[in-house]
């Protein structure tokens, strides 16, 4: 029986690059602000194409074990167990690696041959090359525009990459997704939408981050659920923004 794939509603094309990359068997980075329909887009092509998904959050502390597997100590044996990109790679999975700047470039380089004509997964340690099938795909991610992201990508590492930039979907697209994700009435969806473009566009000049999609939906699930207005915006939109400090009060305003 086939499911419904999760509902994403797109800013332009991605869809159709996003499917011409999966039969072409090239691998896709997307890049966009944070909680933009990132990772939507992929649990929805992953539905599309019909193969599992297996999602991969990086961060500065992982490895290519991590990634690829290890030997485990089990009853006394020792066994080779598979990490989630080489179970993907075998089960010819969607493999989507969140936020892949936090990565080392160590562990990334455990991607090389896997992005390239070879598409192909190396696996030293036990002497092994898994050659990706066909349904395979690696999608990457990350947001550029991050204040707190001091890396980048090497330019060689993101030629390997069909590229796909995503943004913040203009107003009345952002208040049906609010609609479609929760039970807010438009009006709600209209006001939370309002207020985070005043506040995106505020945050140009500050030091705060702009509000995600993601966080109106936090809100209008919270107004859904009987919270004020006001209170389910400080709680789910303003608060996340300030980490730490007060919020400057001419954003607040
Ligand atoms: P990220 O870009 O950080 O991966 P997500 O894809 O997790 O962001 O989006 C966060 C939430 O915002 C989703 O769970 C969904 O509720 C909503 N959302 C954002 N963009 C879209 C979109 N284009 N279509 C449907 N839902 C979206």
């Amino acid at each position: 029986m086939s499911v419904r794939p999760p509902f994403y509603r797109p800013l332009a094309n991605e869809q159709q690059v996003f499917r011409v990359a999966y039969d072409a068997r090239v691998p896709l980075m997307l890049t966009g602000p944070t909680g933009c329909g990132k990772t939507r887009l992929v649990e929805h092509m992953a539905s599309v194409v019909d193969q599992p998904l297996i999602t991969i959050t990086c961060h500065d502390d992982l490895t290519s074990a991590d990634l690829l597997g290890r030997f485990l100590v089990k009853s006394g044996d020792v066994e080779w167990a598979d990490g989630p990109l080489t179970r993907a790679v075998r089960e010819g999975a969607i493999c989507y690696l969140d936020e892949v700047v936090e990565a080392r470039r160590d562990t990334l380089a455990a991607l090389h041959a896997l992005t390239d004509h070879r598409r192909t997964l190396y696996l030293d340690r036990i002497d092994e090359s898994v050659r990706a099938p066909d349904t395979f795909m690696l999608v990457c991610s990350y947001n550029p525009t991050s204040r707190s992201v001091l890396k980048e990508l090497k330019p060689s590492f993101r030629q390997r990459f069909v590229g796909i930039d995503l943004d913040y979907l203009p107003p009345e697209a952002e208040a049906e997704v609010i609609c479609s994700e929760t039970t807010a009435n438009p009006e709600v969806a209209r006001k939370l939408v309002e207020l985070a473009r005043g506040l995106r566009a505020a945050s140009e000049s500050s030091v705060h981050e702009p509000p995600s999609t993601r966080s109106l939906v936090t809100a209008a699930k919270l107004v859904a659920a009987g919270l004020g207005q006001s209170d389910a915006v400080e709680a789910a939109v303003m608060a996340p923004l300030v980490s730490g400090g007060p919020l400057d009060e001419g954003l607040r305003e």
